[in-house]
Protein backbone atom coordinates (compact mmCIF):
# COMPACT_ATOMS: atom_id res chain seq x y z
CA UNK A 1 0.00 0.00 0.00
CA UNK A 2 1.36 3.27 -1.20
CA UNK A 3 1.47 6.13 1.53
CA UNK A 4 -1.41 8.71 1.41
CA UNK A 5 -2.28 11.72 3.23
CA UNK A 6 -5.57 12.71 3.76
CA UNK A 7 -6.96 16.25 4.83
CA UNK A 8 -9.71 16.24 7.05
CA UNK A 9 -11.55 20.14 7.23
CA UNK A 10 -12.68 19.63 10.95
CA UNK A 11 -15.67 22.35 12.05
CA UNK A 12 -14.24 24.80 15.51
CA UNK A 13 -16.08 27.52 17.54
CA UNK A 14 -14.26 30.63 16.53
CA UNK A 15 -14.26 33.04 13.64
CA UNK A 16 -11.40 30.89 12.05
CA UNK A 17 -13.97 28.73 11.42
CA UNK A 18 -12.05 25.24 10.37
CA UNK A 19 -8.88 23.03 11.43
CA UNK A 20 -6.96 20.94 8.97
CA UNK A 21 -6.51 17.38 10.98
CA UNK A 22 -4.11 14.62 8.49
CA UNK A 23 -4.89 11.03 8.35
CA UNK A 24 -1.58 9.11 7.32
CA UNK A 25 -2.47 5.74 6.07
CA UNK A 26 0.78 4.04 5.10
CA UNK A 27 1.70 0.35 5.15
CA UNK A 28 2.20 0.69 9.12
CA UNK A 29 -1.28 1.51 10.06
CA UNK A 30 -2.83 4.88 10.36
CA UNK A 31 -1.93 7.96 12.31
CA UNK A 32 -3.65 11.30 12.57
CA UNK A 33 -2.20 14.81 13.03
CA UNK A 34 -3.71 17.15 15.16
CA UNK A 35 -7.23 16.49 16.47
CA UNK A 36 -9.66 20.10 16.31
CA UNK A 37 -11.17 21.21 19.67
CA UNK A 38 -13.44 18.95 21.99
CA UNK A 39 -17.09 20.23 20.78
CA UNK A 40 -19.68 17.76 20.20
CA UNK A 41 -19.63 19.03 16.32
CA UNK A 42 -15.76 18.67 15.90
CA UNK A 43 -15.89 14.79 17.60
CA UNK A 44 -18.72 14.18 14.95
CA UNK A 45 -16.78 15.76 12.16
CA UNK A 46 -13.96 13.94 13.13
CA UNK A 47 -15.67 10.64 13.25
CA UNK A 48 -17.00 11.06 9.89
CA UNK A 49 -14.27 12.54 8.25
CA UNK A 50 -11.94 8.94 9.62
CA UNK A 51 -14.82 6.54 8.90
CA UNK A 52 -14.99 8.02 5.37
CA UNK A 53 -11.76 6.92 4.72
CA UNK A 54 -12.47 3.47 6.21
CA UNK A 55 -10.58 4.11 9.48
CA UNK A 56 -12.36 3.07 13.31
CA UNK A 57 -11.06 6.00 15.68
CA UNK A 58 -9.64 2.84 17.71
CA UNK A 59 -7.79 1.93 14.73
CA UNK A 60 -5.71 4.75 14.87
CA UNK A 61 -1.94 3.67 15.90
CA UNK A 62 -0.77 7.93 16.51
CA UNK A 63 -1.85 11.13 17.21
CA UNK A 64 0.75 13.86 16.58
CA UNK A 65 0.10 17.09 18.28
CA UNK A 66 1.77 19.89 16.52
CA UNK A 67 1.57 22.43 18.90
CA UNK A 68 0.18 23.37 22.70
CA UNK A 69 -3.04 25.50 21.38
CA UNK A 70 -6.54 24.04 22.03
CA UNK A 71 -7.72 23.73 18.65
CA UNK A 72 -4.94 20.91 17.98
CA UNK A 73 -5.95 18.33 20.69
CA UNK A 74 -9.21 19.02 22.30
CA UNK A 75 -10.10 15.01 21.77
CA UNK A 76 -6.55 13.87 22.49
CA UNK A 77 -7.78 12.64 26.02
CA UNK A 78 -11.00 11.00 24.08
CA UNK A 79 -8.63 9.25 21.42
CA UNK A 80 -5.85 8.01 24.11
CA UNK A 81 -9.25 6.30 25.77
CA UNK A 82 -9.25 4.25 22.63
CA UNK A 83 -5.39 3.19 22.79
CA UNK A 84 -4.02 5.97 20.42
CA UNK A 85 -0.77 7.13 21.48
CA UNK A 86 -0.50 10.33 22.12
CA UNK A 87 2.51 11.95 20.49
CA UNK A 88 4.27 15.50 21.26
CA UNK A 89 7.39 18.06 20.71
CA UNK A 90 8.81 17.87 24.12
CA UNK A 91 8.44 21.55 25.25
CA UNK A 92 4.92 22.15 24.09
CA UNK A 93 4.08 19.00 26.27
CA UNK A 94 5.60 20.10 29.41
CA UNK A 95 4.20 23.84 28.86
CA UNK A 96 0.91 22.73 28.12
CA UNK A 97 1.16 19.87 31.09
CA UNK A 98 1.93 22.85 33.39
CA UNK A 99 -1.13 24.74 32.00
CA UNK A 100 -3.53 22.24 32.74
CA UNK A 101 -2.59 21.06 36.12
CA UNK A 102 -2.37 25.15 37.29
CA UNK A 103 -6.16 26.85 36.14
CA UNK A 104 -4.81 29.36 38.06
CA UNK A 105 -2.10 30.45 35.77
CA UNK A 106 -4.79 32.61 33.28
CA UNK A 107 -5.45 34.76 36.28
CA UNK A 108 -2.01 35.40 36.46
CA UNK A 109 -1.27 36.16 32.85
CA UNK A 110 -4.88 38.50 32.29
CA UNK A 111 -3.23 40.46 35.67
CA UNK A 112 -0.03 41.36 33.78
CA UNK A 113 -1.90 43.25 31.26
CA UNK A 114 -3.11 45.83 33.89
CA UNK A 115 0.24 47.29 34.09
CA UNK A 116 0.36 47.35 30.36
CA UNK A 117 -2.81 49.77 30.95
CA UNK A 118 -4.91 47.65 29.37
CA UNK A 119 -8.65 48.71 30.97
CA UNK A 120 -10.13 46.29 33.23
CA UNK A 121 -13.40 45.72 31.33
CA UNK A 122 -11.46 44.27 28.50
CA UNK A 123 -9.40 41.90 30.85
CA UNK A 124 -12.32 40.11 32.64
CA UNK A 125 -13.66 39.25 28.57
CA UNK A 126 -10.23 38.15 27.78
CA UNK A 127 -10.44 36.13 30.94
CA UNK A 128 -13.98 34.74 29.88
CA UNK A 129 -12.59 33.42 26.80
CA UNK A 130 -9.99 31.88 28.35
CA UNK A 131 -12.52 29.82 31.25
CA UNK A 132 -14.34 28.82 27.75
CA UNK A 133 -11.14 27.73 25.97
CA UNK A 134 -10.41 25.59 29.30
CA UNK A 135 -13.74 24.08 29.03
CA UNK A 136 -12.73 22.86 25.51
CA UNK A 137 -9.66 21.38 26.79
CA UNK A 138 -10.22 18.07 28.35
CA UNK A 139 -7.07 16.91 30.17
CA UNK A 140 -4.76 14.29 29.04
CA UNK A 141 -0.92 12.80 29.50
CA UNK A 142 1.21 12.57 26.50
CA UNK A 143 2.70 9.27 25.60
CA UNK A 144 6.04 9.95 24.07
CA UNK A 145 7.69 13.45 23.70
CA UNK A 146 9.93 14.14 20.47
CA UNK A 147 12.80 16.57 19.59
CA UNK A 148 14.10 18.54 17.21
CA UNK A 149 15.83 15.94 14.10
CA UNK A 150 14.33 13.03 15.54
CA UNK A 151 12.47 10.64 12.79
CA UNK A 152 8.94 9.67 13.80
CA UNK A 153 7.13 6.91 11.95
CA UNK A 154 3.74 7.06 11.20
CA UNK A 155 1.73 4.71 9.29
CA UNK A 156 5.40 3.38 9.04
CA UNK A 157 6.46 6.50 6.97
CA UNK A 158 9.31 8.74 8.23
CA UNK A 159 8.37 12.33 9.06
CA UNK A 160 11.23 13.97 10.37
CA UNK A 161 10.68 16.23 13.69
CA UNK A 162 11.05 19.87 12.52
CA UNK A 163 11.10 21.92 15.66
CA UNK A 164 9.90 25.37 14.79
CA UNK A 165 9.73 27.91 18.10
CA UNK A 166 7.46 31.12 17.79
CA UNK A 167 3.70 30.44 17.12
CA UNK A 168 4.36 28.70 19.95
CA UNK A 169 7.59 27.83 21.66
CA UNK A 170 8.13 24.25 21.03
CA UNK A 171 5.56 24.02 17.55
CA UNK A 172 6.85 21.18 15.59
CA UNK A 173 6.50 20.67 11.79
CA UNK A 174 6.84 17.24 10.20
CA UNK A 175 9.13 17.05 7.04
CA UNK A 176 8.22 13.67 4.86
CA UNK A 177 11.60 13.81 2.93
CA UNK A 178 10.94 11.07 0.47
CA UNK A 179 7.77 13.08 -0.79
CA UNK A 180 8.98 16.73 -0.07
CA UNK A 181 5.86 17.41 1.76
CA UNK A 182 6.31 19.01 4.98
CA UNK A 183 3.25 19.20 7.90
CA UNK A 184 3.42 22.56 9.29
CA UNK A 185 0.88 23.22 11.59
CA UNK A 186 0.19 27.00 12.35
CA UNK A 187 3.76 27.83 11.93
CA UNK A 188 2.87 28.82 8.18
CA UNK A 189 -0.65 29.90 6.89
CA UNK A 190 -1.26 30.62 3.19
CA UNK A 191 -4.02 33.08 4.24
CA UNK A 192 -3.53 35.00 8.01
CA UNK A 193 -0.50 36.01 9.25
CA UNK A 194 0.19 32.89 12.54
CA UNK A 195 -0.66 35.17 15.63
CA UNK A 196 3.07 35.43 17.54
CA UNK A 197 2.02 36.31 21.34
CA UNK A 198 4.17 36.65 24.41
CA UNK A 199 3.13 34.15 26.88
CA UNK A 200 3.58 34.11 30.92
CA UNK A 201 6.29 31.92 31.77
CA UNK A 202 7.13 30.69 28.03
CA UNK A 203 9.53 32.08 25.45
CA UNK A 204 11.56 34.85 26.10
CA UNK A 205 11.15 36.86 22.13
CA UNK A 206 8.99 34.66 20.83
CA UNK A 207 8.74 36.51 17.66
CA UNK A 208 12.84 36.71 17.08
CA UNK A 209 12.28 32.83 17.59
CA UNK A 210 9.65 33.09 14.81
CA UNK A 211 11.66 34.68 12.78
CA UNK A 212 14.03 32.36 12.82
CA UNK A 213 12.12 28.98 12.33
CA UNK A 214 10.78 30.73 9.27
CA UNK A 215 14.22 30.87 7.82
CA UNK A 216 14.41 27.48 8.53
CA UNK A 217 11.83 25.99 6.75
CA UNK A 218 12.61 27.98 3.44
CA UNK A 219 14.54 26.43 0.57
CA UNK A 220 13.51 22.82 1.67
CA UNK A 221 13.00 22.08 -2.13
CA UNK A 222 9.12 20.93 -0.97
CA UNK A 223 6.96 19.86 -3.37
CA UNK A 224 3.95 20.86 -0.75
CA UNK A 225 2.97 22.59 2.54
CA UNK A 226 0.02 21.35 4.03
CA UNK A 227 -1.05 23.71 7.09
CA UNK A 228 -3.54 23.17 9.98
CA UNK A 229 -5.65 26.26 8.17
CA UNK A 230 -6.42 26.84 4.80
CA UNK A 231 -5.45 25.55 1.68
CA UNK A 232 -2.19 23.35 0.89
CA UNK A 233 0.83 25.69 -0.65
CA UNK A 234 2.84 24.88 -3.25
CA UNK A 235 5.41 27.77 -3.03
CA UNK A 236 6.38 27.86 1.06
CA UNK A 237 9.72 30.15 0.31
CA UNK A 238 7.66 32.93 -0.97
CA UNK A 239 4.96 32.69 1.82
CA UNK A 240 7.99 32.45 4.22
CA UNK A 241 9.25 35.60 2.58
CA UNK A 242 5.92 37.49 2.88
CA UNK A 243 6.23 36.86 6.29
CA UNK A 244 9.45 37.92 7.66
CA UNK A 245 8.09 41.36 5.50
CA UNK A 246 4.63 41.78 7.95
CA UNK A 247 6.55 40.93 10.66
CA UNK A 248 9.40 44.14 9.66
CA UNK A 249 6.32 46.30 8.30
CA UNK A 250 4.37 45.50 11.58
CA UNK A 251 7.53 46.40 13.84
CA UNK A 252 7.76 49.46 12.07
CA UNK A 253 4.42 50.77 12.44
CA UNK A 254 4.85 49.62 16.12
CA UNK A 255 7.72 52.52 15.76
CA UNK A 256 5.57 54.77 14.51
CA UNK A 257 2.72 54.22 17.01
CA UNK A 258 5.68 55.59 19.61
CA UNK A 259 6.38 58.72 17.75
CA UNK A 260 5.67 61.82 20.65
CA UNK A 261 5.09 60.62 23.85
CA UNK A 262 5.25 57.06 26.09
CA UNK A 263 2.56 54.73 24.78
CA UNK A 264 1.45 51.58 26.61
CA UNK A 265 1.07 48.11 25.16
CA UNK A 266 -2.46 48.45 24.70
CA UNK A 267 -2.22 51.66 23.40
CA UNK A 268 0.13 50.05 20.64
CA UNK A 269 -2.09 47.24 20.31
CA UNK A 270 -4.94 49.66 18.83
CA UNK A 271 -2.06 51.38 17.04
CA UNK A 272 -1.43 48.03 15.46
CA UNK A 273 -5.09 45.82 15.50
CA UNK A 274 -8.66 47.29 15.01
CA UNK A 275 -9.09 46.20 18.80
CA UNK A 276 -13.42 47.43 18.55
CA UNK A 277 -13.91 44.91 15.51
CA UNK A 278 -12.13 42.33 17.63
CA UNK A 279 -13.71 39.14 19.75
CA UNK A 280 -12.93 38.61 23.10
CA UNK A 281 -10.50 35.74 22.00
CA UNK A 282 -8.74 37.71 19.32
CA UNK A 283 -8.03 40.61 21.21
CA UNK A 284 -5.90 38.32 23.87
CA UNK A 285 -4.09 36.87 21.17
CA UNK A 286 -3.92 40.94 19.82
CA UNK A 287 -2.56 41.61 23.18
CA UNK A 288 -0.06 39.16 23.17
CA UNK A 289 0.87 39.83 20.05
CA UNK A 290 1.66 43.38 20.61
CA UNK A 291 3.72 42.31 23.66
CA UNK A 292 5.66 40.25 21.54
CA UNK A 293 6.24 42.95 19.03
CA UNK A 294 7.44 45.29 21.86
CA UNK A 295 9.71 42.58 23.55
CA UNK A 296 11.34 41.87 20.07
CA UNK A 297 11.80 45.91 19.55
CA UNK A 298 13.06 46.14 22.43
CA UNK A 299 16.25 43.04 22.05
CA UNK A 300 17.01 44.81 19.12
CA UNK A 301 17.09 48.15 21.28
CA UNK A 302 14.34 50.12 19.34
CA UNK A 303 12.33 50.81 21.94
CA UNK A 304 12.62 50.96 26.06
CA UNK A 305 10.76 50.59 29.17
CA UNK A 306 9.47 53.39 30.82
CA UNK A 307 7.87 52.65 34.42
CA UNK A 308 5.82 55.60 35.64
CA UNK A 309 4.74 56.34 39.60
CA UNK A 310 1.32 54.98 38.56
CA UNK A 311 2.82 51.66 38.08
CA UNK A 312 2.09 51.46 35.08
CA UNK A 313 4.73 50.52 31.88
CA UNK A 314 5.19 52.70 28.91
CA UNK A 315 7.16 52.17 26.04
CA UNK A 316 9.25 55.05 24.22
CA UNK A 317 11.63 55.01 20.99
CA UNK A 318 15.15 54.38 22.76
CA UNK A 319 18.20 56.77 22.45
CA UNK A 320 21.42 55.15 21.37
CA UNK A 321 22.32 53.90 25.62
CA UNK A 322 18.62 51.87 25.18
CA UNK A 323 20.68 48.73 22.96
CA UNK A 324 22.17 48.19 26.66
CA UNK A 325 19.18 47.75 27.85
CA UNK A 326 19.13 51.25 29.54
CA UNK A 327 15.71 51.34 31.07
CA UNK A 328 14.69 54.34 33.64
ZN1 LIG B 1 -1.94 27.51 17.05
Amino acid sequence: MAFILQRLKLPLPLRLDHINAYLVAGPGGHALIDTGMATPDGQQALEDALRAHGVEPAGLRQLFITHYHGDHWGHAAWLRSLGVEVVMPRRDSELLQAWLAHPEHDERSVSTFLRRGVPAGVLRRAARALVSMRRLSPPFQTDRTVEDGEVLELGGEPFEVVVTPGHSPGHACLLHRPSRELICGDHVLPHITPNVSFELGAAENPLADYRASLRRVRGLGLERAWPAHGEPMTDLDARVTELLAHHEEREALLLRGLAGEPRTAYELAGHLFELPRLDSWETWMALGETMAHVVAAQARGRLRLLVGEDGIERYLIAGPDAARGATC
